[in-house]
């Protein structure tokens, strides 16, 4: 495959596909929806880090998810995907075991399941996520018993019991989301101005004093993440200046932070590990154990996002482990850069162009005396 296909579609190694020599290798998110308590801490963290002005604090009136999705003042955005019975139930007839996260309770823990409940369960993958064996003995022995995750911070024998209780008629899905970093990224396709270009670390980056406010990137994103700032968000600065106005706005994953040798602010302040940073090969690999160890004890709703390098978008950067179908979370299933197809129709549209060429030299020929 030739180096002009290979960086529309079809397997590629970014950076160096971009020109970079001896780039490192390629980085990326895990994120793992099946340990996330929903704490918008990396959301918060995001914005801190990144200046990026508030959105506006209100409250949507028929969800508890109060910043609504991605934009270009949200990089990260945790989704509570709030479900009802009728798609419990509609899950449940597909005989899959469904999970229920539940939400952070206060007050005394639910009753635990009995010890006979607990399934056998695996080892967890090294240094990811608390060892759900750990967590179900502690649920099912002192109901107040609080366990250490090894990222640091704690979860309680309640929080754990939801994993193995049976369902409620609601539950709760929690999802951090944040840009894809594709390998084949519809934005920087399309960008005209090169605002948008593939750093060293094989991620996606906008120069905002670059960017023409043109807006292409918004139209080519797959996955519906970059936007243009418009001066509806609220600044936090007292004059109430807001910065790069109609200008396209995404994660960067951090790009300042990776330069500096530093991991991106989301990853560094999730105290569950829900969201792991590190090299992509690593990230797909710990994300294939989590999704093994899950079905390994009957949740096998459990599923990756991003990982298939041979999907429509070359796989991501930004790899996830969902516990439900992509469209649940606002996902496309089936995500395709609009471009993978560029090369076909320039050819086309030449075939087509020489075919009217030769027709229109016929038709003066055939006039002449
Ligand atoms: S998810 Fe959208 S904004 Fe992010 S790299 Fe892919 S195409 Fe670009
Ligand atoms: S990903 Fe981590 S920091 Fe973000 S909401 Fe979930 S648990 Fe909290």
């Amino acid at each position: 495959m030739g180096y002009l296909a290979r960086q529309l579609a079809g397997r590629t190694d970014p950076a160096p596909d971009a020109g970079w020599e001896e780039a490192p290798e390629r980085k990326g998110f895990f994120t793992d929806t099946s340990i996330c308590i929903g704490c918008k801490a990396c959301e918060v963290a995001c914005k801190e880090w990144n200046a990026l002005p508030l959105d506006g604090l209100g409250l949507s009136g028929n969800s508890y998810d109060n910043t609504g999705g991605l934009g270009a003042s949200t990089w990260r955005h945790v989704a509570f995907v709030e479900q009802s019975k009728d798609r419990i139930l509609e899950a449940r007839a597909s005989g899959r075991r469904l999970v229920d996260l539940g939400m952070p309770q206060v007050g005394a823990p639910s009753p635990a399941p009995s010890p006979s409940a607990t399934p056998s369960l695996p080892p967890a993958p090294e240094g990811h996520g608390p060892d759900l064996r750990d967590l179900l003995a502690a649920a099912n022995g002192a109901g107040t018993e609080e366990t250490a995750y090894p990222g640091g911070g704690e979860v309680t024998a309640a929080e754990v019991s939801a994993m193995g209780a049976p369902l409620p008629d609601f539950r709760w899905l929690m999802a951090s989301d944040v840009c894809k970093h594709c390998t084949h990224a519809g934005c920087l396709d399309v960008c005209p101005t090169g605002a948008l270009f593939r750093s060293e670390h094989g991620t996606v980056v906008v120069q905002a004093d670059v960017c023409n406010g043109c807006g292409y990137c918004v139209g080519a994103c797959p996955f519906g993440v970059i936007e243009r700032r418009t001066d509806s968000a609220v600044s936090v600065r007292a004059d109430g200046h807001v910065p790069d106005v109609g200008v396209a706005q995404k994660c960067t994953l951090c790009y300042d932070r990776l330069t500096d040798g530093q991991t991106p602010a989301c990853a560094q302040t999730c105290p569950t590990t829900s969201i792991r940073f590190g090299t992509r090969e690593e990230m797909v690999a710990l994300a294939r154990a989590r999704v093994a160890q899950l079905h390994e004890q009957g949740f096998t709703e459990a599923r990756l996002y991003g990982a298939n390098d041979d999907d429509g978008v070359g796989g991501t950067g930004s790899v996830f482990l969902l516990l439900d179908e992509p469209e649940v979370y606002g996902l496309p299933p089936d995500p395709v850069v609009p471009t993978a197809r560029l090369a076909e129709m320039f050819r086309t549209a030449g075939i087509a162009g020489l075919g009217l060429l030769g027709a229109a030299a016929v038709a003066f020929l055939g006039r002449r005396p």
